[in-house]
């Protein structure tokens, strides 16, 4: 077998079962498209670690009733809120529901996320403005909610060193390219300035603002990339570490960043891809 090939089959790690350390315990966050994929693993790996969760949602309220009885099995607390993050009154008012509950925030994760995919040539306006709307006002719309929230409420030095943290969800595709996906390409390239333009600005008020790049995560947004063993084979060849990702993997990166132990880790893009970035086409040397 050749060495490309020679790990394919093994599955994803399964993480040791050790008690979660409580790293977040006290804080409260709120995670954006939480009642699937990744975002769905990132609720309960920071409940796992001790935080309160506000569950948003847009769509499919039976899978975030779910998880908020099942966060609450696992000793969180967590409410499920619904609400479109690229409209700037329900985003509002999901601020001031998690405020009202939970008496502050101290953890946003901006995951929610789309694709509409098109040959660039066909596609539509509408296309392009729903992935925008989505992808990039929808975090500008919930980083400015959580600001305003940090810089009110500013540093609890019993509960984090920092007066809050943003976690943006964005993608390998902020660097890599993607054909017939440039409205999706263009969204998380501008999630990456964005980010990166509010972390500088910020910075002085003790609030972190980071974000988190997946590769190929096995989520429901990408399953025509691995549910056949031809799809699988052929997404290999992008992966140089040899296996798809899994969504906890992004839960355990989301909790390390907005713990204290990342304090001094801000304005950063952190790839977690199994080595998308590093062109795989050059594998065996170009
Ligand atoms: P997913 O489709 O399972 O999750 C996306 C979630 O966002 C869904 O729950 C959906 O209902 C929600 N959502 C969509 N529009 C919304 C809106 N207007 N308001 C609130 N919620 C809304 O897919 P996923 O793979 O879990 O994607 C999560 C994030 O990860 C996205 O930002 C995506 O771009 C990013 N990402 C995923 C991968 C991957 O390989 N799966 C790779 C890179 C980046």
């Amino acid at each position: 077998m050749d060495i490309e090939n020679r790990y394919q089959h093994l599955p994803s790690p399964v993480m040791p079962k050790v008690p979660p350390q409580k790293l977040l315990l006290g804080q409260k966050a709120l995670v954006t498209g939480a009642s699937s994929g990744i975002g769905r693993a990132i609720a309960v790996a920071l409940a796992d670690a001790g935080a309160d969760v506000v569950i948003n949602y847009s769509s499919g309220e039976e899978k975030a009733r779910i998880l908020v009885a099942e966060l609450a099995e696992r000793g969180a607390r967590a409410i499920a809120v619904r609400a479109d993050v690229g409209d700037e009154s329900q985003v509002e008012a999901m601020f001031r529901r998690t405020i009202d509950e939970f008496g502050t925030v101290d953890i946003v994760v901006n995951n929610a996320g789309l694709q509409q995919d098109a040959p660039f040539h066909e596609m539509t306006l509408a296309q392009w403005n729903r992935v925008m709307n989505v992808n990039l006002t929808g975090q500008f719309l919930c980083s400015r909610a959580a600001v305003r929230e940090f810089r009110r409420r500013g540093v609890r030095p019993e509960v984090s060193c920092s007066a809050g943290k943003i976690l943006c969800i964005s993608s390998v595709h902020e660097v890599i390219p993607w054909a017939g996906h440039v409205n999706y390409a263009a969204s998380k390239g501008g999630v990456m300035l964005m980010m990166k333009s509010i972390a500088q600005e910020v910075a002085p008020y003790r609030i972190r603002v980071n974000s988190i790049c997946p590769g190929a995560i096995r989520t429901p947004i990408n399953m025509e990339a691995w549910d056949t063993p031809k799809a699988y084979g052929e997404l290999m060849k992008l992966i140089p570490y040899k296996r798809i990702g899994e969504a906890d993997e992004i839960g355990r990166a989301a909790v390390w960043l907005a713990s204290d132990y990342a304090d001094y880790v801000h304005g950063i893009s952190l790839f977690v891809d199994g080595g998308m970035t590093l062109y795989p086409g050059f594998e065996t040397g170009g």
